[in-house]
């Protein structure tokens, strides 16, 4: 039995039959079949239009976006680690337990992103959040480098260049919208598992 999440809850209390506005409270089920005129509502997706906080407090999102978070700690620690054990211990031996401990602790955040959705879902689900955290950081990092370098293309009086980095600034604010975009797909999976699993309150 999940636990009932508060703030969907909230939500769920007071989401109503796009067609008729007759409120589905009480109905169980990521699509319902509205009591009152018989619209098929799809749940999920009217709760995530009216979701107003981060997507990660969707229910079990952290979860599954941890296997890639943890990918990423791992690709920074990895090479200091690892410089640090050669300095230190010398030996291969020690490189290889670190660099397996790594890898076991990503196999097991991903088993218990898996254990969220107990169907392929676990699988694929966490897999997109990997591609995900790549396109949110991408983005980022290519806005903050394109508009620095737009600058100093600007500042030497070189408009070929400023333009070159506009553009790349565009094609890296569309990675960052392609980014939120997988955030929102996400929780919407998120949000799905849980209704099929939780009785309305
Ligand atoms: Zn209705």
């Amino acid at each position: 039995m999940p636990d009932i999440e508060p703030h969907i809850e909230t939500i769920r209390q007071d989401v109503a039959c796009p067609a008729c506005d007759y409120n589905l409270r009480g109905l169980v089920g990521a699509v319902v079949n509205c009591p009152e005129c018989g619209h098929e509502c799809d749940v999920v997706q009217l709760l995530t239009r009216r979701w107003d906080k981060p997507w990660y407090h969707a229910p079990r999102y952290s979860t599954v976006c941890l296997p890639a978070g943890w990918l990423l700690i791992c690709i920074a620690v990895l090479p200091l680690g690892l410089a640090v054990i050669r300095q230190r211990f010398g030996g291969l031996l020690f490189a290889t337990l670190f660099t397996a401990s790594l890898v076991m602790g990503w196999a097991f955040v991903m088993d218990r992103a898996w254990r969220v959705f107990h169907d392929p879902r676990g699988w694929w689900v966490p897999a997109l959040a990997h591609g995900v955290l790549v396109l949110l950081i991408a983005g980022l990092a290519g806005v903050a480098v394109c508009v620095v370098c737009m600058l100093i293309a600007f500042i030497d009086s070189d408009p070929w260049t400023a333009t070159g980095f506009a553009v790349l600034a565009l094609v890296a604010i569309a990675c960052l919208w392609a980014g939120r975009l997988g955030e929102r797909f996400m929780a919407g999976q998120c949000i799905k598992r849980y209704l099929e699993h939780t009785p309305a309150e």
